[in-house]
């Protein structure tokens, strides 16, 4: 082996410093990397030092993913905010975090379903109890509250696919006098539409999959926090776990932000216009929160500046082929989990029989509906030929 060979291979490894020197561009660059290295030796021995926020090692974040908890943190009025890979994630890291065996954990009955089987099975594998209690009354969180047992209290506004929007803030003071930490799933509205963390809640989990990305092309998720020791344990249980976030998709995240604002002004507009026009209905119910016979419209009212995209319409007494036959006459609408994106999804709902609400049984779906960026006829149009398909015009 030559020395020039061995030369060339350094050269290979090792690339040029290149000026970053009158290069401003607006976009947040993508910054890869597992290792971090240090200036010196007695820097990385120390390397602990820079938790929660610094750069140890490519699993705890790197400039890119930091840009984006920071301009989320502060979308939320908040302190923090950690990225983590999806917005189930998000909910399962803020529960670990704060919960041991032999807590109790209470979550409204409405949340997102997949809430149910973590706590139900998993935290209960792990000695953690859950008790779902009905959101809409205040009496059932009093009653099942138990005093330096519960430990969290799960909320999420509007509920899933049922929509009702709860009193986040009397909850909240509820808990904080029981000693409970409240958490709260915002993913419907994003911090734009409401600020959880203003209404007393400890930590907001929210997807990033949905209205953050809005292109249907990424699964991301974050904690926010004000709290910044809450904040540190819970980049701590990441940490522990061994979960970090890709920056490709964070960049990505970043570009979806971009254009959040206008993609929800347009979506929320068109949602509560169709949720108005289809509403008045004997046959079918719409549940819209800005709808005024919406449970918890008077909070809603109170605590949210607007509506996304997503509302959903109760149909009773249809058999599963006759909403099959409906969603297949769609011309516009795509099926399939998941919404907040570009494209009008639509989905066939079932809600779980533990739920407190009246309006459900075996016949009944209710249609999850997530408004796109399509013209706004072809949208309607679909509408309509569900209403048609189903003789319920
Ligand atoms: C989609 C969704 C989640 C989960 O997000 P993923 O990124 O798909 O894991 C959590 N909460 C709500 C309300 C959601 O709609």
């Amino acid at each position: 082996m030559t020395k020039n060979r061995e030369l060339r291979d350094t050269l290979c490894v090792v690339p040029p410093e290149t000026p970053l020197e009158g290069f401003e561009s607006l976009a947040v660059p993508v910054y890869r990397g597992s290792t971090i290295v240090f200036p010196d030796a007695a820097t990385y021995r120390c390397r602990a030092n820079r938790a929660p926020d610094g750069y140890t090692y490519g699993l705890s974040g790197t400039p890119t993913v930091r840009v984006l908890e920071s301009q989320l943190a502060r979308i939320h009025d908040a302190e923090r905010a950690v990225v983590v890979p999806s917005g189930l994630a998000a909910i399962s890291v803020a529960m670990l975090t704060v919960l041991k065996e032999g807590d109790h954990l209470l979550v409204a009955d409405n949340v997102y379903p997949p809430v149910k089987s973590l706590t139900r099975e998993f935290l209960g594998n792990l000695g953690i109890e859950t008790e779902y209690f009905d959101p809409m009354q205040l009496t059932d969180l009093r009653g099942r509250l138990v005093e330096g047992r519960t430990k969290l209290v799960w909320v999420e506004a509007p509920g899933s696919t049922s929509m009702e929007v709860c009193d986040v803030p009397a909850i909240s003071k509820i808990c904080r006098s029981a000693g409970a930490l409240v958490g709260c799933d915002n993913t419907w509205a994003t911090g734009l539409l409401c600020k959880p963390l203003d209404l007393g809640v400890d930590m907001v989990a929210e997807a990033l999959t949905k209205y953050v990305g809005g292109h249907s092309d990424l699964l991301l998720g974050a904690v926010v926090f004000r709290d910044i020791d809450l904040y540190a344990r819970v980049r701590n249980t990441l940490s522990c776990l061994g979960v970090g976030v890709s920056p490709d998709e964070c960049s990505l995240a970043l570009r979806g932000l971009q254009t959040m604002a206008l993609r929800l002004r347009h979506v929320g507009a068109l949602s509560e216009e169709f949720a108005q026009r289809l509403s008045g209905s004997q046959k079918y119910a719409v549940l819209h929160p800005s709808l005024p016979k919406s449970p918890g419209h008077g909070f809603w009212r109170r605590d949210f500046k607007g509506s996304s995209g997503v509302f959903s319409l109760r149909v009773d007494d249809i058999s599963a082929e006759a909403v099959d036959h409906a969603l297949d006459q769609l011309k516009t609408f795509a099926i399939g989990a998941s919404w907040g994106g570009t494209r009008s999804m639509i989905v066939p709902m079932v809600i779980a029989p533990d739920r407190h609400i009246v309006h459900s049984a075996d016949s009944t779906t209710h249609f999850r509906v997530s408004i796109g960026l399509e013209t706004e006829g072809h949208i309607w149009t679909d509408l309509q030929a569900i209403l048609r398909s189903l003789d319920l015009q």
